[in-house]
């Protein structure tokens, strides 16, 4: 059966960290992975997560299947934090959530479902994205292309050519947006900007689907819905990929989410009854722990408050880290300006280092990056940053 199966490639960002691994050297760091670490470089286990679990243990209850799509619980709390809890999109029955395997497992059955809807259309990414948003995307069927987003000069968005390109597609595309926190840049929109985007898709009759993988990360939780909340306020139908892998630290756990926004109480039923068949065939219903530990969380107000003060926490440390690595780099005299890390959100930067400076600070230091130069502030802590800006001087310098 398997004589002629090739090996497939390995996934650059998971080999990187096959490679750490196996590195010896007692200074090495990995900033190759997308994972918040603490300052201790442990992954947190967050203090609203392990009351939730603990009362979940002592109640003990059965291990029931779900419905199909989750439970309303989970389902109602995902919608409330993206949407607003009186958002009219919720109290008009325009909106659909299932659970899903986190972020990934989110865009994977929305894809799915766009196959059965508009299956001739092409996907658009942004240049550069997230490396699986083109391999889930042609996973499910599309041609998936680029549209443009990153300006090096500015290390900043560039929304005009982006604008310009999404003015030049025709009806029916998908476009897939970071909603915040964009990976691998760190740079992001602007709410203006975003209005423009908004007015480009219901002007051009575009499928948006917006991936909200880092909520709460760049500014707070209601900020980082910006985008949502304008392609909400706009009428227009939409899809959303909810992830609470970083902002409840609960990665394996695989907890996630779509929402499908509609035009009417009506389509979404219909549109419910198309997404339980793609989720019927593919893992038939979500798994229960992990789902009902973030219901819990953001429906108990004191768990609420817990984990906002928590996700806070999380977010002023990488600002910390991003305003700590430029001043140390500030006081190597490096000669070129670093201030940008500072503007960048979200758990990423895209430095400009060559990969030719990467490699270098592998084999010369032990530290590891994306050989596109993106770095993950979250790895970073105060034992480590003065060790990374010394390795980031000498091969800039060099
Ligand atoms: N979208 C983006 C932009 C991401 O960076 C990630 C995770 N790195 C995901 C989606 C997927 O998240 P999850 O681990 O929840 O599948």
């Amino acid at each position: 059966i398997f004589a002629a199966v090739e090996l497939a490639p390995r996934d650059p960002i998971l080999g990187l960290n096959e490679a750490f691994n196996a590195d010896t050297r007692s200074t090495k760091v990995n900033l190759g992975v997308g994972v918040y670490f603490d300052d201790n470089g442990k992954i947190p286990l967050l203090g609203a997560v392990r009351s939730a679990e603990k009362t979940r243990l002592e109640a003990a209850p059965p291990r029931g299947y779900q419905p199909i799509e989750g439970p309303v619980a989970y389902n109602s709390a995902v919608q409330n934090l993206l949407f607003g809890a009186t958002s009219p999109i919720i109290t008009e029955g325009r909106v659909v959530t299932a659970q899903a395997l986190g972020g990934t497992g989110a865009l994977r059955i929305g894809g799915d479902l766009l196959k059965r809807v508009v299956p001739g259309a092409t996907v658009y990414i942004s240049d550069p994205s997230w490396e699986n948003h083109r391999a889930i995307f042609e996973a499910a069927g599309f041609p998936v292309d680029t549209y443009p987003y990153y300006n090096p000069e500015t290390r900043g968005a560039n929304a005009e050519a982006m604008l310009a390109k999404l003015n030049s597609l025709p009806a029916g595309s998908i476009i897939v947006l970071h909603a915040c926190c964009h990976n691998p840049t760190g740079a992001d929109l602007t709410e203006a900007q975003w209005a423009e985007v908004v007015k480009a898709c219901a002007a051009r009759g575009l499928i948006p689907f917006l991936d909200m993988a880092y909520q709460g990360f760049a500014d707070g939780i209601e900020p980082d819905a910006v985008a949502v909340n304008l392609f909400s306020a706009s009428g227009q139908s939409f899809f959303v990929s909810s992830s609470f892998s970083k902002s409840f630290s609960l990665y394996g756990e695989r907890v996630g989410a779509l929402s499908i926004v509609t035009q009417s109480q009506d389509e979404t039923t219909r549109v419910l009854s198309q997404l339980k068949r793609v989720i019927r065939t593919n893992y038939s219903n979500p798994p229960i722990h992990g789902g009902a530990i973030v219901a819990a969380v953001l429906s108990t107000p004191a768990l609420r408050q817990e984990w906002e003060t928590e996700l806070a926490g999380m977010r002023d440390r990488i600002r910390a880290m991003r305003t700590g690595l430029v001043e140390q780099l500030a006081a190597r005299k490096v000669d070129q300006d670093f201030s940008f890390v500072i503007k960048q959100r979200g758990m990423f930067s895209y430095t400009g280092l060559t990969a030719a400076q990467v490699e270098r600070m592998r084999a010369e230091f032990g530290i590891y990056a994306v050989g596109t130069g993106r770095i993950c502030l979250a790895a970073l802590n105060t034992k480590n940053v003065d060790y990374v800006a010394d390795a980031i001087a000498a091969v800039i310098k060099a």
